[in-house]
């Protein structure tokens, strides 16, 4: 997601929850990174964040929705449920890693980009491969028909050529 810094100085050591539901933050970030998402249900996530020593921060919450990706088998759109949960600690980086800093400090105000955070979330909860359903039979190689919804005429015999080698065993 695009950058999306907010103070935590203010916040109490007991935290403060905070309800990030503007879609256009995703929008952009699946138009930014061409991601083949389309939105479904509005995502929301819901933070609690705890500062911790001065320089880091607890960020609890759960990020709910779903969005519409493309089967890998099929190539037709299919809802896809997001509901994870999270609880991660994140501090301002050692110089020397020089990793991407998602907590900083800013003319003596410390802050946290919680949107790198809420991408990263996003991005674990996509499968890796992802299918309409376990069962999708995909697009026929042959003539490129949706083997879903429509019969294919291509010779059946050919069959899964991974699986002619078991074609000749014999179970003794
Ligand atoms: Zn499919
Ligand atoms: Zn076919």
């Amino acid at each position: 997601m695009l950058e999306l810094w907010i103070p935590i100085s203010e916040i109490h050591a007991e935290g403060e929850g905070l309800t990030f539901a503007d879609q256009v933050l995703w929008h952009e970030a699946w138009k930014e990174f061409s991601l083949p998402v389309e939105p479904a249900r509005d995502l929301e996530a819901v933070v609690t964040i705890m500062p911790q020593g001065g320089d880091g921060a607890l960020i609890r919450g759960t990020l709910r929705g779903s969005v519409k990706l493309v089967c890998d088998r099929c190539t037709e759109l299919f809802e896809f449920n997001i509901d994870v949960n999270f609880d991660i600690f994140e501090k301002i980086p050692d110089e020397e890693i020089g990793e991407e800093p998602r907590v900083r400090e800013l003319n003596g105000e410390l802050q946290l980009d919680i949107g790198a955070i809420l991408w990263e979330e996003f991005l674990l909860a996509l499968p890796v491969k992802p299918l309409c359903s376990e069962g999708c039979k995909g697009v026929c190689p042959g003539c490129g028909k949706d083997l879903n919804s429509q019969k294919c005429e291509c010779d059946k015999e050919i069959g899964d050529e991974r699986l002619a080698v078991f074609r000749n065993l014999k179970i003794k």
